[in-house]
């Protein structure tokens, strides 16, 4: 595979090409665009992405189909194995996956490990996936009539395009790639173009793994060139993960050709401490849950519901965590928070806390930043407190570091307030009482309910949201499937 950071002549930054086409990176003459990308944790260019031109974008689409129908008829299990060789490849580029990632989106060592971990973990989960016979074998449906017979099997959707925003670059990545290739798709991948090193070094690890040329595609660039992607004829099925406003742009251009879609879109979930919990641990649940990677979560439990008797004692509490908490760049030594992804985030924030300040909500208390934060696009962590249930900053994804805080009387109250939104991702419930737990659990409208754990994530359990969260799911089995046709067979024979 060509090398894919080319230093530039005038100031050494890289340049990343605008395609990456059956394992040749392809720099184009008529570039569309040439983007900068950011340290966020400091504000400078550090190197240039150029976005992929139409003809660019029809070449990936076509080597994907191409390569489709030999990738399609290989054995599960030797595509397990490539798998695997992909989680260890990723294992292996640890330093430079975590270096890059706190590089350019200016996430926290922690974070960046936590990043490839779900990585690897995934690729691993799919590849052991593709050892299970009866997932792919074809099976027998019995019927009433001996003189037929009827079966059921899986096939691979065909050529995929896989469209992922820059929160967690390579995670998000992995989550659609692995079960693709596990299904016997070929794939388009097109990261975004704030984050897309990460994706340019894993899509460099492929070749090495045994991935076939042709069988992932990457194309570079924004809105222009998703859209383009998502309106090609010959994509079968468009895996999107980004805002809902988009979302739909997506489903609505996948409709014309009846393509498949699997949409992860935004949330505005709810973490709820009763009162028999313990506070300290909740106030430890409440700052990752919602300034875990600058609260650049879809899952960010950024609305959270304290029982009446303990709200001002956790208010407390927070406060003293929030003040804790250190915001700076990746390498300050103890650093807790990193920066927005971008200046234009930032201003997109701001101007929603605007809004909902001048809307009458106000921060009750928020972190301060270290000295070190210097240019960087940083934001402090920030506590809203009781805002009214229609002010922006309750009803809408703000995606940065801002924590609504609200108190309940009872369950039912508590349940009624999570569940009044059109979202339906995540939640979170923190009690020591079993069958609150449980009536919780039930009660909740969300894809994933934490129950007095963190934000794990578990590839073995799947990913996804009710409402304007999206449609479909990622990881699991349902994550697989989600890459194959179920068709039957009845046969008189
Ligand atoms: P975004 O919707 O602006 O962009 C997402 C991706 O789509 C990017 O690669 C972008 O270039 C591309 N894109 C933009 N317009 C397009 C179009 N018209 N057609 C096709 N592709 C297009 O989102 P973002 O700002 O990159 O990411 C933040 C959003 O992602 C948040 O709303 C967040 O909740 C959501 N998200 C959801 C999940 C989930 O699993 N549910 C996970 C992470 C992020």
């Amino acid at each position: 595979m060509t090398t894919i950071f080319e230093p530039r002549a005038d100031d050494g930054a890289f340049v990343l090409p605008g395609a990456t086409i059956a394992g040749v990176a392809q720099r184009a003459v008529d570039v569309r665009d040439t983007t900068p990308i950011y340290n966020a944790a400091t504000g400078v260019v550090i190197g240039w992405q150029e976005h992929a031109n139409v003809a660019q974008i029809d070449d990936a689409v076509r080597a994907a189909r191409t390569a489709l129908p030999r990738w399609r008829a290989t054995t599960p299990a030797s595509r397990g194995q490539i798998l695997k060789r992909i989680a260890e490849l990723i294992e292996h580029s640890r330093d430079r996956l975590v270096g890059a990632q706190m590089r350019v989106s200016g996430k926290p060592p922690l974070e960046a490990e936590q990043d490839v971990s779900d990585a690897v973990a995934t690729f691993d989960y799919y590849a052991a996936l593709c050892d299970d016979v009866g997932l792919f074998a074809p099976q027998t449906v019995s019927l009433p009539d001996k003189t037929v017979a009827g079966q059921r099997y899986y096939d691979a959707v065909g050529v995929a395009a896989l469209i992922v925003p820059w929160n967690f670059p390579m995670v998000t990545t992995a989550w659609k790639m692995a079960p693709a290739l596990a299904a016997g798709c070929t794939v388009v991948l097109k990261p975004s173009e704030l984050t897309s090193p990460v994706e340019h070094m894993l899509v460099g690890l492929l070749a090495e793994a045994g991935v076939p040329d042709g069988v992932v595609n990457m194309v570079n660039g924004g809105a222009a060139v998703g859209t383009q992607l998502v309106e090609h004829p010959l994509v079968d099925k468009v895996s999107f993960t980004g805002s809902t406003e988009v979302g739909k742009r997506v489903m609505r251009a996948a409709a014309n050709d009846m393509k498949r879609t699997t949409l992860e879109l935004g949330g505005k979930s709810a973490l709820i401490v009763r009162a028999d919990a313990d506070l300290d641990s909740a106030v430890s649940l409440a700052v990752s849950g919602a300034f875990g990677n600058a609260g650049q979560m879809c899952s960010a439990t950024a609305r959270i519901l304290v029982q009446d008797q303990v709200y001002n004692e956790f208010l407390a509490k927070l406060e003293a965590a929030v003040g804790a908490l250190m915001v700076a760049p990746p390498m300050r030594a103890g650093v807790s928070m990193g920066p927005l992804v971008s200046a234009s985030h930032l201003v997109r924030v701001r101007a929603m806390l605007d809004a909902g300040i001048s809307d009458g909500a106000a921060v009750a208390f928020s972190g301060r930043l270290d000295e070190s934060c210097g240019k960087g696009f940083f934001l402090p962590p920030m506590v809203v407190t009781d805002p009214d249930v229609d002010n922006v900053l309750w009803t809408d994804e703000v995606f940065g570091p801002v924590a609504c805080v609200k108190s309940f009387h009872t369950d039912d109250e508590a349940i009624q307030i999570a569940n009044s939104t059109r979202y339906g991702l995540v939640a979170t419930v923190l009690t020591a009482d079993a069958s609150a737990a449980k009536r919780y659990q039930y009660s909740l409208r969300a894809g994933l309910v934490w129950i007095n754990t963190p934000q794990l994530i578990f590839p073995q359990l799947c990913w996804g949201g009710l409402g304007l969260s999206g449609i479909g799911r990622e990881l699991g089995v349902e994550g697989l499937r989600s890459y194959q046709e179920l068709r039957h067979t009845l046969s008189a024979i």
